[in-house]
């Protein structure tokens, strides 16, 4: 006894050790990305050994019930009415939880509900699950909290994934997770699909916002961070819940640009750009995967045997389970045409690895299944690894001790600090792309004209995933909350500000995307904005996009509208100086105006704090520091990354013009200047498995306190593929007092300097390096 009181504590200390480590984690300050994001995997996860309570249930399960737990319903399917009259329906619930024993159910019907409304309906299911059916097992309820608990009303809501990525600050980004955790297990649902890990190297993508940008390694430390933000120590907690990671994988680097279209990646490109970020979230203990619902190389995500089990479970040892996404095992029949019906397509998806359907509408799947098994075209071996699985998650979630929603965590919505931190996030990510003359920050007793279809509008700070699936219902916004022209009229008074829109994006039938309503931008009174142009000191021009998610989002040209630009050109023809604010979830080529704005701010979709970050930021209450996650091209049909080869950038030859993007990766200005000296290595000559350390001293030269994002590329100068001309490999944030400097620290690991072969194997060849940090350059030999 006393030995297990023993364990018990030395348990318990290890635990509060780890988890006061997280604590006292500075948000930034000298905490490396590497030092991060080895803790962010190594840190404890909740993993008890439910195996012996698992197989005791399997074993009396059967085969209905065991395909009823691989079932995934949307909340229609056990509801009737809409908006806030949405209610359980009896016959439904019936047939849904007692009949087919549906082992998950999600999201939401039409739009965010109040906390109590969750309870309500949550607590309905969980009533039938457990006291109605058989075994009593409870309902795995699933919902997209993508920036925070966006179905939930009077939720925190924080910057989407694009601004995020913009902090370089994974610290944040983890506590921001949490929160959105903490929220969305408030209202009784213990799953979340997110993050997305997958990589933004297609700026058409109307998904690009909901990525941490183009880099794996910026965005492997951002997800780690997310996913160990979501689920603690402990799923079980009340505080927390199981991640998903989605969409496994390539499904961001469509050839076309458009969603849920067909992308061509080579393996070994796959495995160097598109695999990273989710082997590392599996290290970081995510418990479940939502599969790219695209096809790559000509294979739908749902029936690639290969990615799903073979380098999914065999390579990455991903224990959790699998779940698909919407529709999309009917999708390999009416889309994808790999599959003649949807029995075989059943049968082809569960065999490739699917753990759980998305059906969402029907019950399908349950019943092709039951046939597929009983014929013997799926062995009952497969079930019951699908069932083992999810019943896993379910008993780590603590479902089967506690499945009830908790009233007393209602009171941990929206709470001042979370807003705050919020708040912060939002001003991490602004960044400041030009800063001509120093015209930012502006004088507060300046006057000011705030125009631009973004100016006054929460919609654009949110994008999609916000109270509604494209975030368009202006009414559920909350009231307090400040649009760009708000926050500036509080921050320097209603008098020095004169708003008149110019232009308008409206929602409109008729967009690429035929089924859902799009944006389109139209002119209002352009020549009513350069008219009032005339009395300000300076203009704030909010340009960018309106909201869209998934597929209506499609466009088929990154320009910006052409009433935007008209009005740009308008406003810039007055002479006035003027602060281009970028609020855009992806980004819309500006070249035609960027020479004519002395200033421009990219806010991509910082959410319900993000008008006060901006006008803090344009006033000189914050200074900026955000860094570009992606690099900004300067025409449409020029996209090209920051990790491009290096004789783009650099040469003009067989009358190629070089590459020149509007703003390069990793770029950010600040009111201060940085300045880096004393670049060293620790060595010349790299052997074995010997480190290489690379100190750099980072110095505040200008006169106000400031953050700075370090960061370290290494580029290969021979490799035998085509070597990128630069790849990222670490990076930190610290925050330097004028005058004062840092030395920081960077450990290269051998393994750093591996790149995916042709033979789609890391390979280390020996060779020449150079080592980039703020613009210095050193060099060594690897051996
Ligand atoms: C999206 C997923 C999302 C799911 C459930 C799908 O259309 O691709 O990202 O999690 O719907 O809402």
């Amino acid at each position: 006894m006393k030995r297990k009181l023993a364990l018990l504590l030395a348990f318990l200390c290890a635990q509060t050790h780890l988890s006061a480590l997280w604590a006292q984690t500075p948000v930034g300050d000298l905490l490396d990305s590497e030092t991060f994001l080895q803790r962010a995997m190594q840190s404890p996860k909740s993993r008890r050994d439910h195996g012996a309570r698992v197989e005791e249930l399997l074993r009396r399960m059967t085969l209905r019930e065991k395909i009823g737990q691989m079932t995934q319903l949307e909340i229609g399917m056990v509801t009737t009415g809409k908006d806030q009259d949405l209610r359980v329906d009896p016959v439904k619930l019936e047939k849904a939880i007692v009949q087919y024993g549906v082992g998950s159910i999600l999201n939401v019907r039409d739009q965010a509900l109040p906390v109590e409304k969750w309870h309500e309906i949550i607590r309905q299911i969980q009533e039938a699950a457990t006291k109605r059916t058989r075994l009593g097992i409870p309902v795995l309820y699933g919902i997209d909290s993508i920036h925070g608990a966006n179905y939930v009303q009077g939720a925190t809501l924080f910057p989407q994934e694009i601004g995020m990525a913009a902090t370089w600050n994974p610290e944040l980004m983890r506590r921001l997770a949490a929160v959105a955790a903490r929220e969305t297990r408030a209202a009784g649902i213990p799953w979340s699909f997110s993050p997305v890990l997958d990589i933004g190297r297609q700026p058409l993508w109307p998904r690009f916002y909901e990525t941490f940008g183009e880099d794996p390694y910026l965005a492997k430390v951002m997800g780690a961070a997310y996913v160990r933000g979501m689920e603690g120590d402990d799923i079980a907690s009340s505080e927390h819940v199981a991640a998903c990671m989605k969409h496994y994988v390539g499904y961001s680097f469509p050839l076309n640009g458009r969603d849920r279209t067909s992308a061509w990646i080579p393996e070994h490109y796959l495995r160097e750009y598109f695999l990273p970020t989710f082997a590392t979230a599996v290290r970081a203990g995510a418990h479940t995967v939502m599969i790219n619902s695209a096809e790559v190389n000509g294979i739908p995500g749902h029936v690639n045997r290969y990615l799903l089990t073979d380098v999914l479970r065999g390579e990455l040892g991903f224990q959790g389970f699998i779940v698909s996404d919407w529709e999309d095992i009917k999708k390999l029949v009416t889309q994808w045409r790999v599959a003649a019906n949807e029995k075989e397509a059943t049968r082809m998806a569960v065999m490739a690895g699917i753990d759980m359907s998305m059906v969402p509408s029907d019950y399908s799947f349950s019943d092709l299944l039951f046939q597929l098994v009983r014929e013997g075209a799926v062995s009952e071996s497969r079930i019951d690894e699908a069932v083992r699985r999810i019943l896993r998650v379910k008993f780590d979630l603590g479902l089967f001790e506690n499945p009830f929603p908790d009233p007393a965590l209602r009171a941990q919505i929206g709470s001042p600090e979370a807003q705050q931190l919020s708040l912060q996030a939002a001003r991490e990510s602004i960044t400041l792309l030009k800063n001509e003359k120093d015209l930012l920050p502006l004088p507060k007793n300046a006057r000011v004209l705030i125009t631009g279809p973004t100016a006054d509008s929460l919609i654009s700070l949110n994008n999609g995933w916000t109270y509604v699936w494209q975030g368009s219902e202006e009414s559920l916004y909350p009231k307090d909350k400040l649009t760009i022209r708000r926050a500036i009229e509080a921050k320097i008074g209603g008098s020095n500000v004169v708003y008149v829109p110019g232009t308008k994006i409206v929602r409109a039938a008729g967009g690429p995307s035929n089924s859902t309503p799009t944006d389109i931008d139209v002119e209002v009174d352009i020549a009513a904005a350069a008219r009032a142009a005339r009395d300000a000191d300076a203009v704030i021009l909010c340009l960018g996009e309106g909201s869209y998610a998934e597929t209506p989002g499609n466009i088929t040209d990154l320009t910006l509208g052409e009433p935007q630009l008209k009005l740009a050109e308008a406003i810039a023809a007055t002479g006035k100086p003027v602060v281009l604010v970028l609020v855009e979830g992806r980004p819309r080529v500006i070249s035609r105006i960027a020479n004519k704005m002395q200033a421009i701010v990219m806010a991509y979709n910082p959410s319900n704090e993000g008008g006060r970050a901006i006008a803090d930021v344009l006033f000189g209450d914050f200074n900026p520091c955000g860094k570009l996650p992606f690099t900004y091209p300067s025409a449409p049909n020029s996209l090209v990354t920051y990790d491009r080869k290096a004789f783009e950038t650099e040469t003009a030859s067989f009358g190629n013009v070089s590459f020149r993007p509007q703003f390069e990766f990793g770029h950010g200005l600040s009111y201060t200047t940085f300045s880096y000296s004393e670049l060293r290595l620790s060595r010349e000559r790299v052997r074995g498995d010997e480190e290489l350390e690379i100190s750099v001293t980072v110095t505040n030269a200008g006169k106000r306190a400031g953050q700075e994002v370090v960061q370290l590329y290494v580029r290969d100068m021979v490799a035998s593929l085509t070597p990128p001309g630069k790849r990222l490999k670490r990076f930190a944030k610290i925050n330097l007092e004028p005058g004062q400097s840092k030395v920081l620290t960077f450990r290269l690991r051998r393994d750093d300097l591996a790149f995916i072969g042709p033979n789609n194997k890391p390979v280390v060849e020996p060779g020449e390096f150079e080592v980039m940090v703020g613009g210095l350059v050193g060099e060594f030999r690897l051996d």
